[in-house]
């Protein structure tokens, strides 16, 4: 069983459904060269892909070239279905820090083949994240800061204000068409700056509030 752990909460929660948004940052999707999506554009990693703090991130044999995507990291507490707007963050029960790992080759390949992304995106150890803290210190998901660090030096940084669909409407668009559950977790979309990583590196990414205070942090390396 595949958990995560959530702040204050004394039992690991079994985790559910990963479901990471692309293209949520417009510098991103320049870099990316894509257009910017009209609803939010989204998939799936399995719980497999899940890697805790101090964990590591093991490069299949097939690419050769993954890269970060440093992302806030929503969970679900209270599930639901069509949540409207207003009411979704009363769903959520914490924030963290994650890594949507991608091989990027792989996606190139499958953009251009129309392929799905799971390969790509939902490999083992696709899905770093941090524990989770209490949502009741976020009073404002959309003025938190993204930070990673490879190997000590600056990688990408990024604000939650500059989602192009903020965590409510994420909620209120997702629960449309999933079901979303207790322990289920969101991956939020990376600001610019994705790069490859290269075996030996070591990734920290933090997620700090409005004051500069790092509320989430994340270590992992890769193998
Ligand atoms: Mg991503």
């Amino acid at each position: 069983m595949r958990t995560i752990e959530l702040e204050g909460n004394l039992e690991p929660i079994r985790v559910g459904t990963i479901i990471c948004i692309g293209r949520n940052y417009a510098e991103h999707a320049k870099e990316m060269k894509s257009d910017l999506p009209e609803v939010p554009m989204y998939f799936l990693k399995p719980p497999s892909a899940l890697v805790h703090d101090g964990g590591s991130i093991v490069i299949p044999s097939i690419s050769k070239d993954v890269h970060h995507e440093v992302e806030m990291t929503v969970l679900i507490g209270k599930g639901g279905k069509n949540i409207p707007r207003d009411a979704a963050l009363q769903h959520v029960s914490g924030y963290g820090v994650g890594l949507d790992m991608t091989m990027r080759d792989v996606q190139a390949e499958a953009k251009k083949k129309g392929m799905p992304w799971a390969l790509a995106k939902g490999f083992d150890t696709s899905a770093p994240v941090s524990r989770f803290i209490p949502a009741s210190n976020v009073p404002n998901p959309q003025a938190m800061l993204l930070e990673l660090n490879v190997n000590g030096s600056a990688r990408q940084r990024g604000t939650t204000q500059d989602l192009i669909f903020p965590v409510q409407n994420l909620i209120a668009y997702l629960s449309q068409f999933i079901t979303l559950e207790r322990g289920d977790v969101i991956y939020t979309g990376t600001p610019e700056g994705v790069a490859q990583v290269k075996s030996g590196d070591t990734l920290s990414a933090a997620l700090k509030n409005g004051s500069g205070q790092t509320v989430a942090s994340l270590t992992v390396r890769v193998q």
